[in-house]
């Protein structure tokens, strides 16, 4: 199998500085098939116009274009336009479609749909929409932005409500898991690895906390098919994917790879492999670790890592104290970590042709 890359362009003014033809040949000229263009935005402004008249319902007023952004607009509009006449295909990834706070509220799913129903408006050409989240939280270090232990706002109390669940016995299980988690210093002796009956046994004894991650679950569903249906129902309808976390990590955030495989068309896990920063992964083990023997007096870094190993199946080769994770991961990294993630993708979503796995790098 010949390997199909796809290219991120998040800086649209690309086409401006450099001109389609010579960035569509370079792409072409490395057999890319594929664009992932945006974020829609111009100096922070909005790309292209809004319609209002697709937003009744909305809460949120739709950010207008600056008119200084027409002429840029249209340098954009020839370039999907001619890379499609060349076949190439053009996805969105970040098409201003957010609206603010918590993902349970359903103004959020308004007008994201009706945000999408418009950029088509102005961008006809392209084939699909590929969403960068919203996710839950993954991170224990307090305070963090992606804190695993949000949100009880009123939004989320009536989700849960209407999906069935008691949401103050959701809360009171995620409490209980806090409280856990600054408990592994008194582990009895000679207890180390756990394994899946382990979480099985503590799902089983505490079934409000397995509630806990299933209603996140049910939300990012939610959310998920409110843009599926939307992308769908446009003219002719177009593909519809999302972009989890590394496996290790996603369904803590509420991705379900085997169930959004009913909702999407594919899926873009992210292989971040660059340190610190919200990454969902050496930065996320950092934290994980640095949290947890500042929760638990007496445990050792090394101890730390084991734990976190045995709750994500993920470790850096070698690796045993935090100062060793600022080295450059080692090949070994790769050749078992890395494999063994991308096998639990093809594992959850059992269909090789529907993963797209995102690998980003970045410079320190
Ligand atoms: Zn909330």
């Amino acid at each position: 199998m010949s390997l199909d890359i796809w290219m991120f362009m998040g800086s649209i003014d690309a086409f401006e500085k450099e001109g389609a033809d010579v960035i569509l040949d370079r792409l072409q000229g490395a057999s890319i098939g594929t664009i992932l263009l945006g974020d829609l935005v111009f100096d922070g402004k909005p790309a292209y116009p809004a319609h209002a008249d697709l937003y009744a319902g909305c809460e949120t007023d739709p950010p207008g274009m600056p008119e200084t952004n027409a002429p840029r607009l249209k340098v954009l509009q020839d370039a999907v336009t001619e890379a499609r006449q060349r076949g190439l295909q053009i996805l969105l990834h970040d098409w201003g479609q957010g609206a603010p706070g918590c993902i349970s509220n359903p103004e959020k799913l308004l007008y994201g749909a009706a945000r999408s129903r418009d950029v088509v408006l102005s961008f006809p050409e392209v084939d699909g929409f590929v969403l960068d989240g919203p996710e839950w939280g993954y991170e224990i270090e307090p305070g963090h932005r992606s804190d695993l232990f949000r949100c009880d706002c009123d939004h989320c109390r009536r989700l849960a409500a209407e999906c069935g669940y008691d949401f103050d016995a959701l809360l009171a299980a995620r409490d209980r898991l806090r409280g856990r988690l600054r408990l592994l210093s008194s582990l009895p002796d000679g207890r180390r690895e756990r394994g899946l009956v382990d979480g099985l046994d503590l799902f089983v004894a505490d079934p409000d906390l397995l509630d806990w991650f299933r209603f996140k679950t049910d939300s990012i569903e939610r959310y998920v098919s409110a843009f599926a249906e939307a992308a769908r129902s446009l003219d002719p309808p177009r593909q519809i994917a999302c972009g989890p976390r590394l496996p290790a990590f996603a369904p803590l955030t509420g991705y379900n790879f085997r169930r959004l495989s009913q909702i999407v068309d594919f899926q873009c896990p992210k292989l971040y492999f660059w340190q610190h920063g919200v990454d969902g992964l050496k930065g996320t083990l950092f934290r994980y670790v640095h949290t947890l023997c500042e929760w638990n007096p007496g445990l050792s870094e090394e101890a730390a890592f084991d734990r976190v190993r045995e709750l994500f199946a993920l470790w850096v080769p070698g690796v045993t104290g935090l100062d060793q994770l600022d080295a450059p991961l080692p090949p070994d990294f790769f050749a078992t970590v890395v494999q063994s993630e991308i096998a639990k993708m093809r594992e959850r979503i059992d269909d090789i042709g529907r993963i797209r796995p995102d690998k980003h790098t970045k410079r320190q």
